[in-house]
C-alpha cells in the first residue's frame, strides 16, 4: 500500500476506544462486560417475526430512499400528536448514525462550528470533522449539566449548529425541561440550528422525556430503533425536522446509503406498536441496584436515563483504572473516549443481573485497593 492513498480526513480519526475495548474483550475468557452500549434484552418476538415475514414476503430489494410510506406515515401521525408542527417531516435512515451523518453533511460548510457538550457520544467529533466542520465542546464537569450562558458565549459567526443529546451518553444525565427550553430559545434567537439526538428517549427513569423540539419548531431530531428495541445491528433510525432540511437529507441518502434496510423497515412497523415499559422498568431497577452498589465507594451523578453510569476514576486516571479493571476481568470504558479529560469511566448496566452483580463486586474490590 502507498501511504498517500490514505486521505487526511480518514487519517485524522482515531479508532474508537469503544471498539478497542470490544477487541480486548474478545481476547479475555468470559469477561464481565459492562462496556458496550447496547441493550441486553432480546428483540421483542413480534418484531423478529415481522422481520422474518418481510424477508419471506420478498421485501428484500431497494425501497424508496426516504423509507417506506407505511413507516413514515406511522411516525408522522405520532409527530402530529406529540408536536403538532405544520412543517415537520420524517426520513428513515440507516441507524441514528446514518441520520447524524446526513444531518451534518446537509448543514455544514467548511469551517462551520458545531457546539456540543463534553462528555459527548464518541461519534460526534469525527462526524463533524468528516463533514468539514469543527466540533466545539463545552465542558460540563463535574455535574454534567448544561450551562446555557456558556453556550451563548461560545456562539460565533461560524456556529452552524448546537448538538444536544438527552438522555446523555455517557453520563446518563437528563437535563431539566427548563434547561432544554432555555437552550431551544437560545438557538432560535441566535439563528443556530438545534440538533437533538434522542436515541435514548425511552430510557428515562425519573420523569417524562422532554424534547427541545417541542420548544423550538426548527429543531432537527435524530432518533433510532436500535436501543429502544434491542436491535442495534439492524441499522435503523430516523430523523424529523423542518421539511426543507429533511429533503436535503433524503437527497444525500439517495447517493450514499441509498435506502435503509428493507425488511427491517417493515419490522419497525411492528416495533413501533410494542410496549417497552416492562423493559424500561427493569432497566430502572438495574440503575437503582448499580447506584446502591457503588454509592459508598464511588463519586458519580445518579443517572436519570440511558443505561450508563459515569463515575470518577479512583486515582483520577480513567485509562489507568480501566486497565486495572481489565486485569480483574472487567471491561469498562475510560472517560477519555468520550471527553477531552480522562478522569472518569463509563459503566453500562445493559447486562443480565448476574453479570451486573459480578461487576459490582469487582468494582468494590477495585475501590478498596
Ligand atoms: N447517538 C448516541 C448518543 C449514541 O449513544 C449512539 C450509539 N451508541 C448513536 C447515536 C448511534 O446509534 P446507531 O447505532 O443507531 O447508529
Amino acid at each position: 500500500m502507498v501511504e498517500r492513498w490514505i486521505a487526511d480526513r480518514s487519517r485524522a480519526i482515531e479508532l474508537s476506544g469503544v471498539r478497542r475495548m470490544f477487541e480486548l474483550g474478545r481476547s479475555l475468557k468470559n469477561p464481565v462486560n459492562l462496556s458496550i452500549g447496547q441493550p441486553h434484552f432480546p428483540v421483542p418476538e413480534p418484531v423478529r417475526a415481522a422481520a422474518c415475514t418481510a424477508i419471506e414476503a420478498g421485501h428484500n430489494g431497494y425501497t424508496v430512499t426516504q423509507g417506506i410510506p407505511e413507516l413514515r406515515d406511522k411516525i408522522r401521525a405520532w409527530l402530529d400528536r406529540a408536536y403538532g408542527h405544520a412543517d415537520r417531516d420524517v426520513v428513515i435512515t440507516s441507524g441514528t448514525s446514518g441520520a447524524l451523518m446526513l444531518a451534518l453533511f446537509a448543514v455544514i460548510n467548511p469551517g462551520d462550528e458545531v457546539i456540543g457538550f463534553d462528555p459527548y457520544f464518541v461519534g460526534y467529533p469525527p462526524m463533524v470533522a468528516l463533514a468539514g466542520g469543527s466540533f466545539v465542546p463545552i465542558d460540563t464537569y463535574p455535574d454534567f449539566q448544561i450551562d446555557v450562558d456558556r453556550v451563548a458565549a461560545a456562539i460565533t459567526p461560524r456556529t452552524k449548529a448546537i448538538l444536544v443529546n438527552s438522555p446523555t451518553n455517557p453520563t446518563g444525565v437528563v437535563p431539566s425541561a427548563e434547561t432544554l427550553a432555555a437552550l431551544a430559545r437560545l438557538a432560535q434567537t441566535r439563528g443556530v440550528l438545534l440538533i437533538s439526538d434522542e436515541i435514548y428517549r425511552l430510557f428515562c427513569y425519573d420523569g417524562p422525556f422532554v424534547s427541545p423540539a417541542t420548544l423550538n419548531e426548527a429543531t432537527l431530531v435524530v432518533d433510532g430503533f436500535g436501543k429502544a428495541y434491542g436491535l442495534t445491528g439492524w441499522r435503523l433510525g430516523f430523523a424529523h425536522g423542518p421539511k426543507a432540511l429533511i429533503e436535503q437529507m433524503q437527497k444525500l441518502q439517495q447517493f450514499t446509503f441509498v435506502c435503509p434496510p428493507s425488511p427491517f423497515q417493515y419490522a419497525a412497523l411492528a416495533a413501533w406498536d410494542c410496549d417497552m415499559s416492562a423493559v424500561i422498568a427493569d432497566y430502572r431497577r438495574k440503575r437503582d441496584r448499580l447506584v446502591a452498589g457503588l454509592r459508598e465507594r464511588y463519586e458519580f451523578v445518579v443517572p436519570g436515563g440511558t443505561f450508563y453510569v459515569f463515575p470518577k476514576a479512583p486515582g483520577g486516571d480513567g485509562l489507568e483504572f480501566v486497565s486495572r479493571a481489565i486485569k480483574h476481568n472487567l471491561l469498562l470504558i475510560n472517560g477519555g473516549t468520550f471527553s477531552q479529560r480522562d478522569s472518569h469511566f463509563r459503566i453500562s448496566l445493559a447486562a443480565d443481573d448476574s453479570t451486573l452483580e459480578r461487576g459490582i463486586s469487582i468494582l468494590s474490590e477495585l475501590a478498596a485497593t
